[in-house]
């Protein structure tokens, strides 16, 4: 047990403690992570069987990583152990038990696509305004309910939720709901709620079942629990109630998912839960420098709600956070990726040691071009992934319905395609009839000469019927691998894409292709014990944003760009975190209360702690959002960063190409921290093309940039944009970067840096 020795007191303590509630909440980068790796395989060499251990991540990429780990310390029997997210783990036992609640073991899955398709439909068949009900926001809703474990019938029964619909102008939120959930029945699908909240009605309804995973598993553990919902908690509490082997690690200043229903109650909760809890704290931070930690602590501490701890680490001191000023946001992709390279050739890293972390998706464009250009290999996570794609979700949709012939989102999607002459009007006959009779769409194709009468019509549906009952018998008789070849070319999808010989269409029939590999690749791995088409057709369905772009030649040297939800509990050596722009980040919907700035600091909280080495911070001062080209303003919370350890790289501004809209090429736009000197004009602003009047949109802020800090002398007053009025004590004009400290009437004495504060002279 040598991998005792590479933890310190408290780690080794959280190891080793092995029965009954212990809870470890600490800071970033402490090793938590490590300490659940070691902790598994720890219980392994006491003689614990793999199966008797359940472990709950965050991706499923995680718990891959935790398992080969584990691998290397015990040996292969880590591949019995029962590790995945909740999601994954959860759907395994669904189809298991899957009867007892009245579906069937080959059930779909439902992604957010399926579900706002059949949320479309329904309003159809309602009548409703999908204008006043968006699907997205009804989903939501419908979301967020079965997270907290309401049901339609407590939805429909409770006057509090109809008030709430009705005073949004909803009133029929709760039928929706209702039909909702009875259509997925019917379809015998679940969505990604359902896994979890059908799991709480299995163990609620079926003690006998509850009973077998108590004893099944004897130790559970969860990663990450900050970021659980209570629907989660409500599964792990009752599968640990027996044995009381529970134990969970998180950092309630990392919780980034309360859109989602996490909550941080969950942490309070578990205390009170368990009355013999062991809490352990992890105090000492092996990932990072002295001034990353320091940085990190300094932001999060304008947090009111949080749990005070305390985070120091012994690591070198390191160099500064540098921020990176662009022109605009290509400028901003240019500098990032100058500013990546001169770091990886100096320091002799590899591709893979950096991360480029972002807000939201659609900023990776400007990186992704300029990465290019630059030759350096990177994977954007999340976004449009390979299996969102339109020609494998048609061949995922047929596999899903010779499957599950209930499946009515796959049989919309499919019963046209390649077109066979089954128009909207068919299809609608076949909806009626099968409203009528009360059956499945699927039983009314499968007889359709009985319940369509005979017809022009009725022909290319019996066809159609005899072609999937001919692939039911091929799935039944051969593997996933030989099966899916078959239904690619025996459906005509295949044929169709191979005939588009434009380059679209060859791509497409690629991706067709890879489809087949990942499918082979599936089938050929020792690893998976059950090879089966449904077995495929559920890993798919479950894979995470996080999980995708996995690479797949053997080749793992590259940048990783992803948003910083994705980027959770990962770590680089150098991190650049971009768009720290008001209105960006924090982003403008999160800016209605004090709780959701709070969550965009501790996302902020997140990215910090991913860097190792050196973390860089970049802002644009002119972006196209929506279309626009709009001004924008340097984030607070690079007011926040702690100016002593903050350096301002006063780049020449790279080479602007043509789609830029600066006329004065090399010119920054406003607020160079040189422009504070007194032998310099104090603001320069430059017209811009295509704009009329750019000073419109940099309103209300105008005023404090507006004004002359040339000018700004100690025992001045002054208005900050968040802190108010103040007084400044000092003006700090060696180093780089001009500072300031002012004493504010309510926010106390800080120290700002001049080219990012916001201050107007009173
Ligand atoms: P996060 O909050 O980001 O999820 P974490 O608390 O889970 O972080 P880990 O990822 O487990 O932290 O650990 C952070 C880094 O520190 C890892 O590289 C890990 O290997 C290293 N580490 C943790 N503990 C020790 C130790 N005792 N000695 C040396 N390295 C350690
Ligand atoms: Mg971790």
């Amino acid at each position: 047990m040598d991998y005792l020795d590479s933890l310190n007191e408290p780690q080794r303590e959280a190891v080793t403690y092995t029965e009954g509630p212990l809870m470890i909440i600490a800071g970033a980068g402490s090793g938590k992570t490590r300490v659940l790796t070691y902790r598994i395989a720890y219980l392994m060499q006491l003689g614990v069987e793999p199966f008797h251990i359940l472990a709950l991540t965050f991706t499923n990429k995680a718990a891959r990583e935790m398992r080969q780990r584990i691998e290397k310390v015990v040996g292969n029997e880590a591949r019995n152990l029962w590790m995945g997210t909740f999601h994954s783990v959860f759907s395994k036992i669904l189809r298991i038990e899957a009867e007892k609640l009245g579906y069937t073991s080959n059930f779909t899955i439902y992604d957010t696509d399926d579900s706002k398709s059949l949320i479309k439909q329904i309003l159809k068949e309602l009548n409703l305004d999908d204008k006043i009900y968006k699907p997205s926001v009804v989903l939501n809703r419908i979301s967020g309910a079965k997270n907290r474990l309401i049901s339609w019938q407590a939805y429909l029964n409770n006057p509090i939720f109809y008030a709430e619909d009705a005073a949004e102008m909803k009133p029929e939120m709760g039928r929706i709901y209702k039909t909702y959930c009875e259509r997925c029945f019917q379809a015998n699908a679940m969505d990604f709620d359902d896994l979890l909240f059908n799991t709480n009605v299995l163990f609620r309804d079926h003690i006998d079942v509850l009973h077998k995973y108590q004893h099944k598993f004897r130790y559970v553990l969860i990663d990450e629990f900050q970021d659980t919902n209570l629907s989660q908690y409500l599964i792990t509490k009752k599968l640990a109630a027996v044995n009381q082997n529970i134990c969970v690690v998180g950092d309630d200043a990392q919780s980034i998912y309360a859109f989602r229903g996490a909550d941080i109650q969950n942490i309070l909760n578990f205390a009170k839960d368990y009355p013999d809890l062991k809490t352990v704290k992890l105090e000492q931070n092996y990932r990072s420098t002295k001034t990353i930690v320091h940085v990190a602590n300094k932001v999060i501490e304008n947090n009111k709600d949080q749990l005070k701890k305390l985070v120091w680490t012994d690591n070198e001191q390191g160099t500064h956070i540098v921020v990176l000023k662009a022109a605009t946001d290509n400028d901003e992709g240019q500098q990032v990726a100058y500013s990546l390279f001169e770091e990886k050739m100096q320091n002799h890293y590899h591709n893979k040691d950096f991360a480029i972390l972002y807000r939201t998706n659609y900023q990776s464009r400007a990186f992704e071009e300029a990465l290019r250009r630059q030759g350096i290999k990177y994977k954007v996570y999340g976004g449009l992934s390979f299996y969102q794609r339109k020609e494998i979700k048609d061949l995922l949709a047929y596999l899903r319905f010779v499957i599950n012939p209930k499946d009515e989102e796959a049989f919309r999607r499919i019963i046209n395609l390649p077109k066979r002459g089954i128009g909207d009007t068919t299809v609608q006959k076949i909806v009626i009839a099968a409203h009528e009779n009360n059956l499945s769409l699927w039983e009314v194709v499968s007889e359709a000469s009985k319940y369509l009468g005979k017809g022009r019509s009725i022909s290319p549906i019996e066809d159609f019927a005899l072609m999937i009952k001919e692939f039911q018998i091929v799935v039944e008789k051969k593997d996933a691998f030989e099966a899916t070849s078959h239904i690619a070319k025996g459906s005509g999808l295949l044929r169709e894409l191979f005939e588009d010989k434009t380059v679209e269409g060859r791509a497409r029939y690629e991706n067709v292709q890879e489809l087949l590999n990942a499918v082979k690749e599936f089938v050929d791995n020792p690893e998976k014990e059950d090879k089966s088409l449904i077995a495929f057709l559920q890993e798919v369905a479950l894979i995470t944003t996080a999980d995708e772009n996995e690479s797949k030649d053997g080749d793992d040297d590259y940048v990783s760009l992803m948003t910083i939800h994705s980027a959770k509990g990962l770590e680089f050596k150098v991190v650049y975190i971009v768009g720290l722009e008001e209105d960006l980040f924090p982003s403008q919907m999160m800016l209605s209360s004090r709780a959701d700035l709070e969550e965009e600091r501790r996302l902020f909280y997140v990215a910090i702690t991913r860097a190792e080495k050196k973390l860089f911070i970049s802002y644009a001062l002119q972006r196209y959002r929506f279309g626009n080209l709009r001004m924008c303003e340097p984030s607070r919370f690079i007011d926040e960063i702690d100016v002593q350890y903050l350096t301002t790289k006063n780049n020449r501004f790279s080479t602007l190409k043509g789609e830029d809209t600066l006329t004065n090429f090399g010119k920054p736009l406003v607020r160079k921290a040189d422009d504070f000197s007194p032998s310099k004009p104090s603001i320069k602003t430059y017209p811009l093309q295509n704009q009329k009047n750019p000073q419109r949109e940099h309103t209300p802020s105008a005023n404090f940039v507006a004004s002359n800090p040339a000018k700004l002398r100690e025992g001045m007053k002054v208005e900050h944009q968040k802190f108010g009025f103040g007084r400044v004590l000092k003006i700090d004009n060696q180093g780089t970067d001009k500072r300031a400290t002012i004493l504010f009437d309510n926010a106390g004495e800080k120290t700002l840096l001049l080219s990012f504060a916001k201050l107007m002279i009173i």
